[in-house]
């Protein structure tokens, strides 16, 4: 709807003042809403005149210096011929062109948010180095696997755990032709069945000393769904990422290739749980899940819970997308302290950021600032939420992402990579 002809005519000017609110609106998506017409009829003539000097609202734009002199806080800057400060007329015009609108009895609502734009939060700032959790170290089996215990569980005699690295183990799919097997222990489209058969052997020798020792894995759906194993549940491969038991002689199995495997023991009942959490799975709180289906199964208490979270993709390299952040800050009241802004560190970038300048609008240039989300402390905020003592919980392993040589991760790969496994179990007696 035309709200202030340019060039009204005087039945034009009078259009505004006579039209029905509710039809109001403005072409550019900023609603214009008419204010109910005054009740004083005085006013009218004095509306009239306004808007007979809105044409001027052209020349105020156009012709600042000629039509209309405006008031400035500096006399001598006034007096003087040099050029006027460019913010100052600016507010001054837009001063000007608000009382305009506010004698014809035009209110201007505005929105609060403008519609279809999502603004992002601003969070705490980091490099990227910053963020890197310590480098892991394996340990070296007599089979040649290499892979990472936790600290202090080797003294559970009752316990058996590892986490693999792909360093070991007979499979080519995913190195170059002259080096040494590696240890890719999922049934990758890229992989011999029988070289990740025998892979899995080998972790589970290296693990608990029998390489014949039963391996229960699931097909993980990054969901929250959890599956008690047993030896009654048979050979079928039950969807889920989460499993459990309190039956010795079983090695639990989860797979990961960037997200984060955790595994959670319970040093009195002797239960244990594997879990396999990635961004999708931490919103829907697998691990949290997780712990309280223990205590209902197994009678189990927090405090006597030990947990170790595994190599994973870290901070320093988990960039992520605002469907993420979203999705955490529905959940955790605590999403907030999880993302990090990380600035690229490329030194020609850091010194002429103006080389890289786009055309884009705000927020949708790929430079600046990620998002990174840190899904290791997410997962271990989980298991605090669920009664664990700090004391009892353990990051092993690095950033699968910044340690590639050392582990499979998606990403560094760009998606084609072998799968490892953390593994826990209870030995049978
Ligand atoms: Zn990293």
């Amino acid at each position: 709807m035309k709200v202030l002809p340019r060039t009204p005519s005087p039945n034009s000017l009078q259009d505004p003042l006579h039209s029905n609110a509710s039809q109001a609106g403005s072409p550019e998506g900023e609603p214009i809403a008419f204010a109910p017409l005054p009740s004083n009829p005085s006013f009218l003539p004095s509306a009239l005149k306004c808007a007979r000097t809105i044409p001027s609202l052209d020349k105020i734009r156009l012709m600042p210096s000629k039509s209309t002199p405006r008031p400035t806080r500096n006399p001598s800057r006034s007096k003087s011929s040099g050029p006027s400060d460019p913010q100052a007329d600016l507010q001054s015009d837009l001063q000007q062109i608000d009382a305009l609108f506010h004698q014809a009895g035009l209110v201007r609502h505005r929105r609060e948010k403008p519609a279809g734009v999502v603004r992002r939060a601003r969070f705490q700032q980091a490099m990227p180095e910053e963020l890197s959790p310590v480098p892991a170290h394996p340990r070296v089996a007599a089979n040649g696997v290499e892979w990472l215990s936790v600290p202090g569980w080797d003294k559970k005699s009752w316990l058996m755990h590892g986490f693999s690295t792909r360093r070991g183990g007979v499979s080519r799919a995913y190195c170059p032709d002259d080096a040494p097997g590696e240890l890719n222990l999922g049934f990758t489209s890229d992989d011999d069945r029988d070289n990740v058969l025998r892979n899995r052997q080998l972790l589970a020798e290296a693990v608990s000393g029998s390489a014949s020792i039963p391996l229960v894995t699931v097909r993980q759906i990054h969901s929250n769904v959890l599956v008690i194993a047993g030896s009654g549940a048979g050979d079928r491969t039950c969807k889920g990422d989460g499993l459990m038991t309190d039956e010795p002689g079983l090695l639990l199995g989860i797979q990961t290739a960037d997200c984060i495997p955790v595994l959670v023991a319970d040093r009195k009942r002797k239960a244990v749980a594997a879990f396999h959490a990635g961004w999708r799975g931490t919103v829907q709180r697998i691990v949290e899940t997780g712990i309280g289906r223990m205590r209902l199964q197994f009678g189990s208490q927090p405090e006597d819970l030990v947990a170790a979270i595994g190599p994973g993709i870290g901070p320093c390299c988990y960039a992520v997308g605002d469907e993420v952040l979203t999705a955490f800050e529905s959940q955790f009241t605590y999403a907030p302290e999880l993302f990090r802004e990380v600035y690229d560190t490329d030194p020609v970038r850091t010194k002429y950021p103006m080389l890289f300048l786009t055309q884009r609008a705000p927020g949708h240039s790929p430079i600046g600032p990620s998002l990174h989300v840190n899904l290791m402390e997410a997962n271990r905020r989980q298991l605090l939420a669920a009664g664990l003592k700090p004391g009892s919980i353990q990051v092993v392993g690095g950033c699968t992402s910044c340690q590639p040589q050392l582990f499979f991760s998606h990403r560094a790969s760009k998606g084609r990579a072998g799968r490892m496994l953390s593994v826990i179990g209870i030995r049978g007696s």
